[in-house]
């Protein structure tokens, strides 16, 4: 039976507490405050289509706690983006936001529409009202949107405009991920990825593996795949890339600036490679689930959630799977991947480098400066390992996966700043 996205984060979570409450013996008001957002906002936006005709999307923003910051996470457009959805990937960014402790709260958002049918044109209609819907519930301190599936920096650049047409005054930390011009941070285009990548790293050093050998397959060529495919062609073995229309192949290795201009050409990276180039002869093309069962070392999802399940998840062939996706794997595939020795890097985890870049971007943009993109890189290193040993510790001390460490690490941190400041209280 098929769950919703919400159904496995409550298993996740509650699962966590549960494991928790000998210790932390949390009050029913605590427990809540991880089952339940403190705000639910849904409204209908429209647009008029090249054709003339008027189409309204469903639209929302579910700001689910500001315990320990302003209410922080993406925006996504995309025909699966329902309540259930945003409301998982709500939970998700307070999660994230505790476990590599940056001072801000979890919240999502999402219009359900498939933005390859618009124009761009339709594109910043959208983007302009959606901000039009929610603007009164957004704000440097109160809720910061950035990027996810299907928006990105022009997007936001749009979204921050029309904001401040609302408001009419300057707001520059409002929204984050935006385009350099328009107070960008140097590398948040990459952070997900680089993110990730140092956690796949330092997950290998501790096991002893050498990164030369292994291979490593990612679904998804977007921002974070597309730019996690650079990363590991340099000191790993890429073999297989994806994206929304297939993927491709090769028992030895693929070039992923090859892929990306074949990409460009025909819309997709499993475009006619044979006749694309002749470097790439070699490659099969493959289906996205083909690509999740590949004989390989690191599986990487980097595009839609929910798609490692209790189906699959037994001939996954990877030894470690790393979470750049947000929700791509079942609790029922987990505990399948556990019991078979697979290591599995949770999203929680390993995508928190773009909202380690995002609160960057956001401190820049109140203080007025800019760091180069060496430092980006060095304080993001920083910061995310930080998190990665905290999880590794509460993962060896309590005999843990990485998922219930992470979900641990963040519920103490959350509590932690619950209790100090008076107890559970109406979100402000
Ligand atoms: P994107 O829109 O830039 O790229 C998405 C990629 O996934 C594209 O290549 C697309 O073709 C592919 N895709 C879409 N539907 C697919 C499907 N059904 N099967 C296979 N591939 C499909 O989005 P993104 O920003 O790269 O986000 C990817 C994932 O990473 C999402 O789950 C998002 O929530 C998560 N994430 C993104 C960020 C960020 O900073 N952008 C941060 C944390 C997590």
């Amino acid at each position: 039976m098929s769950t919703t996205s919400y159904e496995r984060y409550r298993t996740n979570v509650e699962g966590a507490l549960d494991r928790l409450q000998p210790t932390l013996k949390l009050t029913g008001d605590e427990r809540e405050l991880f089952t339940r957002p403190d705000w639910i906002l849904q409204k209908d936006i429209s647009i008029t289509r090249e054709s003339g005709v008027r189409e309204s999307f469903p639209a929302y923003r579910v700001q689910f706690s500001n315990v320990r910051g302003p209410y922080k996470g993406g925006i996504r457009f995309h025909p699966e983006a329902d309540l259930e959805e945003v409301k998982a990937l709500a939970a998700l960014m307070m999660l994230k936001t505790a476990v590599v402790d940056i001072p801000f709260g979890g919240a999502k958002g999402g219009a359900q529409c498939d933005p390859r049918t618009f124009s761009p044109r339709e594109l910043e209609d959208l983007s302009r009202a959606y901000v039009d819907a929610f603007w009164e519930e957004l704000g440097e301190e109160k809720d910061i949107p950035a990027p996810d599936l299907n928006t990105n920096a022009q997007i936001m650049a749009w979204m921050r405009n029309q904001y401040e047409r609302r408001i009419g005054r300057i707001c520059r930390g409002v929204f984050t991920g935006k385009p350099l011009s328009y107070g960008g941070l140097q590398g948040r285009d990459i952070a997900t990825a680089l993110g990730g990548y140092y956690v796949l790293e330092s997950t290998l050093q501790h096991d002893d593996r050498h990164a030369g050998d292994m291979r490593i397959a990612v679904q998804g060529f977007g921002n974070v795949g597309g730019n996690m495919a650079d990363l590991v062609h340099h000191d790993y073995r890429l073999t297989a890339v994806s994206d929304v229309r297939g993927g491709v192949y090769s028992p030895d290795e693929i070039c992923p600036k090859i892929v990306r201009s074949i990409a460009k050409r025909t819309g997709s990276v499993s475009g006619d490679c044979s006749r694309e180039h002749p470097r790439m002869n070699h490659m099969q093309l493959i289906t996205n689930d083909e690509l999740l069962e590949l004989p390989c070392d690191v599986l990487i999802p980097a595009a839609i959630g929910n798609v490692i399940t209790g189906a699959n998840a037994t001939r996954i062939q990877a030894k470690y799977v790393l979470e750049l996706a947000n929700d791509p794997t079942t609790p029922e595939a987990d505990r399948i991947l556990r019991e078979r020795g697979i290591t599995v890097i949770p999203d929680v985890l390993a995508n928190a480098g773009g909202v380690i870049g995002s609160y960057y971007e956001w401190v820049l943009n109140k203080s007025g400066g800019q760091w180069p993109r060496s430092r980006v890189k060095r304080e993001l290193e920083e910061q995310i390992l930080a998190g990665y040993e905290r999880v590794r510790e509460e993962a060896a001390r309590d005999e843990l996966t990485f998922r219930q460490a992470a979900y641990a690490v963040a519920i103490k941190n959350i509590l932690t700043t619950v209790r100090e400041r008076g107890g559970v209280q109406r979100p402000c």
